[in-house]
């Protein structure tokens, strides 16, 4: 049996009790390990990896070495989904520099805490749990395919942890460039408990018997241990990782002083402010009118002039053409961009580049009518190597599977 610890950077500094526990299992039969976690106060991190022996756990290594590195010095909801970003970037980076395993993924459960605020990052379908007032709440949404069926009450929760699709994730990091995280930010008490912990728990443990443990077992590593224990008892299938937390109201003195800021809305602010105050108002327009986005109308893909969005309450970008993509079909064959598209518009740089995306999304459309799933190679314009920003520059996600295994 793999257990592993991992321990605070030195220096962090708590009165004799560390309000903090963790621990991390292969469980009885699974052959290795998969998950990882990161326990650095302010931050902690529970990455559950997937892609087999030397895919999923270097997946989600990369993942919370790259969170570690990445997350914001001070509580940042913004900034910590910004590092799980770049760590998505940094799983598809390294699958593409042949390290690791083609496909590999990892979910991600952030969390940083600090005083009576806490902001979390979510991808995938690790979790995250709050105690409170002695009532165990589950604070993330999970990504998988069976927690969508709960929400459309296509079956209930309890249904939902013997569906043959448990095990299916519908976002990851890893697959889809274009990829963003869940955020949540939430006011926490002292005496409230927080827990991090990959599907390897509460598939084995119910939510009555985890709130049981929280509540009765005061240590928090004694808290973690039991919760462990009592997933090994229930058949330890599946990795087991478990972090606690204490909410103790107080700040734990910082040494952590990572400095990095969300990239892309720096630097979108940043434009912006140099377009208005420097440019003027013409060379301004000439940009607006020269970018272009994609976005969704009647369940159509449509190519906007200007850049999605609002800044600072005014809008620029006007309607340019209705596409016969239905934004449907693309859903089941590359479902982060759809998401992207329906959610908040996916940037491109000139409406060639949005043309050329809407082509390659209709060859991915056709290719998986034909029965083929490989990635599509962009053709045109959309290089996503030509834009120093993975975000501004138009692309077609390599993924091509609406859910992955989760491991
Ligand atoms: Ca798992």
């Amino acid at each position: 049996m793999d257990s592993a610890e991992y321990l605070p950077e030195p220096g962090a500094r708590f009165e004799n009790v560390k309000p903090f526990g963790s621990r991390t299992d292969v469980g009885y039969v699974r052959e290795h390990n998969e998950d990882n976690l990161l326990v650095a106060p302010p931050l902690y991190v529970v990455c559950d990896g997937m892609g087999g022996h030397e895919g999923g756990e270097v997946a989600s290594e990369i993942a919370v070495d790259t969170i570690a590195r990445c997350a914001p010095s001070e509580l940042d909801a913004e900034g910590l989904g910004h590092a799980v970003e770049e760590a998505n970037l940094a799983v598809i980076q390294a699958a593409r520099d042949g390290v690791g395993k083609e496909g590999m993924g990892t979910t991600c459960t952030a969390a940083m805490l600090e005083g009576e605020k806490m902001v979390i990052a979510q991808v995938g379908d690790s979790r995250a749990y709050l105690l409170h007032n002695g009532v165990l709440q589950q604070i993330t949404r999970d990504h998988s395919v069976v927690a969508d069926l709960v929400e459309s009450g296509e079956i209930s929760p309890a249904q939902a942890r013997t569906h043959q699709w448990r095990s299916y994730i519908t976002r990851a990091l890893g697959l889809d460039p274009y990829m963003q995280a869940d955020l949540y930010e939430i006011n926490v008490a002292a005496g409230d408990r927080l827990m991090l912990c990959s599907d390897g728990l509460y598939s084995m443990v119910p939510d009555e018997g985890i709130s049981e443990i929280l509540q009765t077992v005061a240590n928090p590593q004694d808290a973690a241990d039991v919760l462990v224990d009592e997933a090994l008892a229930g058949g330890g299938s599946d990795n087991i990782t478990v972090v606690v937390v204490d909410v103790t109201g107080y700040s734990p003195q910082k040494t952590r002083k990572i400095v990095r800021r969300g990239k892309m809305t720096a630097v979108l602010i940043i434009a912006l402010m140099v377009a208005i105050i420097g440019m003027g108002a013409a060379a301004f327009g000439f940009w607006i009118n020269n970018s272009a986005y994609l976005g969704e109308q009647d369940g159509k893909v449509v190519i906007y002039r200007g850049v999605p969005g609002d800044f600072f309450g005014m809008k620029f970008s006007n309607l340019e053409e209705f596409t016969d993509v239905q934004v449907d079909q693309l859903q089941a064959v590359l479902p982060g961009p759809a998401s992207r598209l329906r959610e908040e518009g996916i940037a491109c740089d000139s409406l060639d580049a949005a043309k050329s995306l809407v082509s390659d999304y209709k060859r991915e459309i056709a290719k998986k009518g034909g029965g083929s799933s490989a990635g599509a190679s962009a053709g045109g314009a959309s290089d996503p190597s030509s834009s120093s920003s993975s975000d501004s520059s138009a692309s077609v996600a390599s993924s091509s599977s609406s859910a992955a295994a989760s491991e």
